[in-house]
């Protein structure tokens, strides 16, 4: 098996290209083959520098590099159309040899025109096919002479697939089953374009001969595409190595209707680029799911399950078990609606299970660039308290910055409702016994308040909710003990002591 995914450098890759990658990986991996990335980037005037380099980027941060490709070369190389591009020419001039395609000589005033025809008609289609070809100037309708004269004078011309009349063409898709096409539907496709450099069609139906691709495993939008390359191995007589087809369902909008598009990721806030990307424009401009705090591995567990499902109730898959468990058969005909709180879920889902040491990698970086100094002792235990409560690890830093700062804000609204003379006088006591606390780790901590309590005849709900705005701000967050125990006796004093002044001035 060898399968490929060839993306043109006309921008930073979104996340329907990394489905596309991801799905080509896994299929590989699961049949021992090999996994290739070919640029096509024949299109010179959509060539954005950086996108091949983002391409790399993308997929070495998601583990889901490529065997063969530009980076790694390979024995089928160069990966690169555009270094390719002196061996396309020759099948489309064999094409027209053959009598499936043709030159043609029309200008773009002569198309405009032609379209215009067309639309007078009422064809608002109007395409160059079967219907309207004889009407055209191209070696169809001109003489051999004519033909040669034009040729040998260099005028500039395209060439053409001569699509046949009245044919049915089959495409066995390995999702979609039986899918047919009418050659009426299909137009004749430009193959070699006036500056002599070949079309999409025909570089990609020339490389993957070459390349020996068993399967080509892409986005719905090229199925269209497919009955005219089926046509291509046909004339060119490859037919017998034609790859397999698979057409991967589309990525559709959260909520809505429609296809996810990147101008969506700003309009409902999430990203759809796996990293950032720095465009021409500001619109042209994306924050990656890298550069939002996202794990990688949490991204390609549900990049696998969009479009894709196990047939069990397991979601958390490392890629070892996607490889293992991925199969065509499971891939989804009908579209996926891309759901962001279910990526968030995963995320925290890897959070939970990363190392607080892996967890240290990235948030030490944020915690120095916040000027906050702490031991990486201290960072652990800070992690382990935060770590169940976030579904980002760069959460934590905003959610429990009281770690490592004064409290900024505190609710005032809960310090009216719970601060009162019996909260007052259970906050400053409870001061005393822990200044006298020898121990100040949380299970000596929970032992001492308890008998505190008890002996006070005091409930919880009279010292905890205060207890915590005086340390954090809020009646949320950690366990108050762990909190206690990694703040420090000290700190944890300090904070009781003004925050009495404070709630007394705020009741
Ligand atoms: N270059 C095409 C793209 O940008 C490749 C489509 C295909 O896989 O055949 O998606």
């Amino acid at each position: 098996m060898r399968v490929r995914f060839a993306p043109s450098p006309t921008g930073a890759l979104h996340i329907g290209g990394v489905r596309t990658a991801l799905y080509n990986y896994l299929l590989a991996k699961k049949n021992g083959g090999k996994f290739l990335l070919r640029v096509e980037d024949t299109d010179r005037t959509r060539y954005v520098p950086g996108a091949e380099q983002y391409f790399y980027d993308a997929l070495k941060w998601l583990g889901i590099s490529p065997d063969e490709g530009p980076e790694q070369g390979g024995d089928y190389g160069p990966y690169r159309q555009s270094e390719r591009k002196d061996m396309y020419a020759q099948y489309a001039y064999q094409l027209v040899e053959s009598g499936h395609a043709y030159y043609a000589f029309d200008t773009p005033a002569e198309l405009d025109e032609m379209r215009a025809r067309m639309k007078a008609e009422g064809i608002h289609m109007a395409r160059y096919d079967q219907t309207t070809r004889m009407s055209m100037k191209n070696s169809l309708t001109m003489s051999d002479e004519e033909v040669k004269a034009w040729l040998a004078e260099e005028k500039p011309f395209t060439i053409r697939i001569k699509i046949p009349e009245n044919e049915e063409i089959l495409i066995n898709d390995l999702i979609r089953g039986e899918v047919r096409f009418k050659s009426e539907e299909l137009d004749d496709k430009v193959m070699l374009k006036g500056d002599g450099m070949p079309t999409y069609h025909m570089a990609n139906i020339v490389d993957d001969h070459f390349m020996k691709i068993t399967h080509v495993i892409r986005g719905e939008e090229w199925l269209s595409s497919t009955a005219h390359h089926v046509y291509l191995y046909r004339f060119l007589n490859w037919e017998e190595e034609m790859p397999a087809f698979a057409h991967l369902p589309l990525i559709l909008k959260p909520v809505g209707s429609g296809k996810l598009s990147k101008r969506d990721g700003k309009k409902f806030g999430f990203p759809v680029f796996p990293l950032s990307w720095n465009g021409e424009t500001e619109e042209d401009s994306f924050t990656g799911f890298r550069e939002e705090g996202y794990i990688p591995e949490a991204l390609i567990n549900f990049l696998a399950f969009l479009g894709w499902n196990p047939g069990t109730e397991q979601e958390i898959f490392s890629l070892d078990e996607l490889v293992e468990a991925f199969s065509l058969e499971r891939v989804n005909k009908a579209g996926a609606r891309f759901d962001i709180d279910k990526i968030k879920w995963f995320n925290q889902q890897y959070l939970q299970e990363q190392s607080a040491e892996t967890i240290l990698n990235t948030i030490k970086p944020l915690t120095e660039a916040k000027g906050w100094t702490a031991s990486d002792e201290f960072l652990i235990g800070f992690i382990d308290l935060m770590r169940e409560r976030v579904q980002f690890a760069t959460d934590m830093i905003t959610d429990g910055y009281y770690f490592f700062e004064p409290v900024k804000e505190y609710d005032e609204k809960m310090i009216r409702k719970k601060w009162n003379e019996k909260s007052k006088k259970a906050l400053t006591e409870y001061a005393n016994v822990l200044l006298e606390a020898e121990d100040f780790n949380a299970e000596a901590l929970d032992q001492k308040t308890k008998v505190y309590l008890e002996a006070k005849e005091l409930k919880f709900g009279d010292l905890f909710p205060i207890l915590r705005i005086a340390l954090t701000g809020s009646t949320k967050g950690p366990s108050v003990f762990e909190m206690m125990s990694l703040l420090g006796k000290n700190l944890v004093l300090e904070r009781i002591e003004s925050s009495v002044g404070k709630f007394n001035a705020n009741t």
